[in-house]
């Protein structure tokens, strides 16, 4: 088996990291692993996980390190990460970083961190007007990607709902933590040479294209 490939996506909350991981998992053929969307499933679920997550999110803050850690470490060897993975809000602090730095070592370390760039007022505007299926997690925003029917989810037909933690008051405090705790990582990669900054404010498909033509160059595409 060829090395494993582990592409980290960094960016404000909002900078389209869930949208951009969801193509290039359909592209590459590796699994997008998105920390958000595994503590709201298991929200959803009612599981102790979910429950303990709660907390920390309604609040913007970040679910304690122990916990997330883990929970990646756990998702990282199932059996589609086989190739690798698409990381979506992880890591979010230099902790978390050295642990996947640690969980890729066999096979050479991440891979490549596209830091996904947007102002923080676009940030707002993409946040605030957010909204994500029920059912099958998919994202829509009103004005810039909107659904055909309101509300109503164009590949599965599921309800779409704004998150709790995308009303304003939270946004802020998001923000707050990200240039906090998760804004230390750009320097982080980019001394290890594998940063490459993306124009994060350009149409989704052309952000696509971008990120696709990066990972050409580098010769970083999964092999068959
Ligand atoms: P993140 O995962 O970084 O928090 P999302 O991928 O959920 O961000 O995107 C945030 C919002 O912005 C969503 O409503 C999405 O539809 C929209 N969006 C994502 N990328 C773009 C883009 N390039 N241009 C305009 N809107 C975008
Ligand atoms: P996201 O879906 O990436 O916007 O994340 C939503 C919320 O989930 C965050 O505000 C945090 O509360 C929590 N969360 C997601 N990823 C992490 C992480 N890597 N570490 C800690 N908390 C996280």
């Amino acid at each position: 088996m060829g090395k494993r490939i582990f592409i980290v996506l960094l960016g404000v909350p909002g900078a389209g990291k869930g949208t951009q991981a969801k193509m290039l998992q359909e592209k590459l053929g590796i699994p997008q692993i998105s920390t958000g969307d595994i503590f709201r499933y298991n929200l959803k679920n009612q599981t102790e996980l979910g429950l303990l997550a709660k907390r920390y999110m309604d609040a913007g803050e970040l679910v304690p390190d122990e916990v997330t850690i883990r929970m990646v470490a756990d998702r990282l060897a199932q059996e589609d990460c086989a190739r690798g993975a698409i990381l979506d809000g992880f890591p979010r602090n230099l902790e978390q970083a050295q642990a996947l730095d640690e969980m890729t070592a066999p096979d050479g370390g991440v891979s490549l961190v596209p830091l996904i760039e947007i102002s923080d007022e676009e940030a707002m505007r993409r946040i605030t007007g957010r909204r994500v299926c029920r059912q099958c997690g998919a994202v829509y925003h009103i004005e810039f990607n909107p659904p055909k029917h309101d509300m109503v989810c164009d590949r599965c037909g599921g309800e779409l709902y704004q998150r709790d933690d995308d009303k304003p008051e939270t946004v802020r405090n998001r923000l707050y933590v990200y240039y906090k705790q998760t804004s230390p990582l750009i320097g982080y990669y980019f001394c290890k040479g594998l940063l490459v900054r993306v124009d994060g404010s350009r149409p989704i498909e052309e952000v696509h294209q971008t990120l696709m033509h990066i990972l050409a160059e580098r010769g970083i595409l999964p092999q068959d």
